[in-house]
């Protein structure tokens, strides 16, 4: 069965010093790094992605998404904002070696990766079924938020999904449990 590694959202502003930095993000930037690095030398331990993709929060004003009152659940201060830094793949996320990537949520909030298009407007879930990828691991920032959404519209999009919680950081513990409970539930292997 093809498997499908998808990083969500390891970009400056979700890691330390970033406008909404989620505690343990540029470590997780840095592990998932180390497997991909482990991918390209075709390491004997490192697991077996044919495919790799990423996904990108690229806001250019998507709405009550943005607040300057931010109550952390359905409203957040400015972040990922298209032409700046912290819209940037966090620098300990190297090498990059990204079968494509899909951007998301210009106007929207667009939690989840499957709402991201990549260069060419192709979307998520239509570029895995042209690559005939069946199954997906998914990491990134943040577990409880865009890890989340994307594990979720995986798993009711047909694919065999799991979530590598060691390769994810949660903005806030009662969240990112239930988050996991949530996934897990609706079908998601928790790894
Ligand atoms: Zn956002």
């Amino acid at each position: 069965m093809t498997r499908a590694l998808i990083v969500v959202d390891v970009q400056n502003d979700f890691c330390e010093g970033g406008s909404l930095a989620v505690q343990g993000g540029a470590r997780v930037a840095a592990d998932i790094a180390a497997l991909l690095a482990a991918r390209q030398e075709q390491s004997a331990a490192a697991p077996h992605y044919p495919y790799v993709v990423a996904t990108r929060d690229h806001h250019i004003d998507p709405g009550e998404h943005w607040s300057s009152n931010p109550d952390f659940v359905d409203t957040w201060p400015v972040h990922c904002e298209v032409g700046t830094s912290g819209e940037e793949f966090h620098p300990n996320l190297m090498p990059r070696t990204f079968d494509a990537v899909f951007l998301k949520g210009r106007h929207s909030a667009a939690y989840s990766g499957f709402e991201g298009q990549s260069d060419d407007g192709t979307l998520l879930a239509e570029w895995l079924r042209t690559h005939h990828v069946a199954a997906v691991d998914v990491c990134g920032i943040a577990t409880d938020h865009c890890v989340r959404a994307t594990a979720l519209d995986a798993v009711s999009a047909g694919f065999r999904t799991r979530v590598l919680t060691s390769l994810c950081a949660g903005v806030a513990p009662t969240t990112t449990r239930a988050a996991l409970r949530e996934m897990e539930e609706a079908g998601v292997r928790l790894d």
